[in-house]
């Protein structure tokens, strides 16, 4: 659609972001331009509408689109956060980065039979989607969906998130 379109034209490329040689995307102008956040939220959750009692976001920008979908949609908000974060985490999970590894953890708002909608800025390795997958699953939550905003193709991470849903491949 146009309105897609002309969100997709709001994502910033910082080149050597945070390091030399990663082409970061910043969606923060997107996020700030009414349409275009709408447009993305819309085009994130529309596979899933009805079929999910809440939205999970990992840290941080993660957060900021799941937040926008559970309100959009009347469902519930279950923030996914990096180890030591939260006070009563229910399970964790740790995975493998590029460099070292990392840990996420959730509350037990997410339990038996809650149908959850997992959603994320950026999809590179898959590494960071598929822990949260699993994070889900420790907790007893069925995986309504999955939905990331920019997939960065050559990386390839669709293969560690069988169906993932992306409104932007690049
Ligand atoms: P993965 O685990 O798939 O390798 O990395 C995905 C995670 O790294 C996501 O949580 C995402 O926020 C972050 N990430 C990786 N590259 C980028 C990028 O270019 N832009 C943004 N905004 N986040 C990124």
């Amino acid at each position: 659609t146009p309105e897609l379109q002309r969100a997709e034209g709001l994502i910033r490329e910082i080149p050597d972001y945070p390091e030399p040689g990663i082409l970061f995307r910043d969606i923060t102008p997107l996020l700030a331009d009414a349409a275009a956040l709408r447009a993305v939220t819309t085009a994130l959750a529309e596979p899933y509408l009805g079929r999910f009692d809440v939205v999970a976001g990992v840290e941080a920008r993660g957060f900021l689109l799941a937040g926008t979908i559970a309100a959009m949609t009347g469902t519930g908000l279950v923030p996914i956060r990096k180890a030591g974060k939260l006070p009563r985490p229910a399970a964790s999970v740790a995975y493998d980065l590029e460099y070292g590894r990392a840990e996420i953890e959730a509350h037990d708002d997410i339990t038996d039979g809650t149908r959850v909608l997992l959603v994320d800025d950026v999809l590179a390795t898959g590494g960071t989607l598929a822990a949260a997958c699993e994070l889900v699953g420790a907790l007893g939550g069925e995986i309504a969906g999955t939905a990331v905003l920019i997939e960065l193709g050559a990386l390839g991470g669709r293969a560690l998130v069988p169906g993932v849903h992306t409104v932007f491949t690049v």
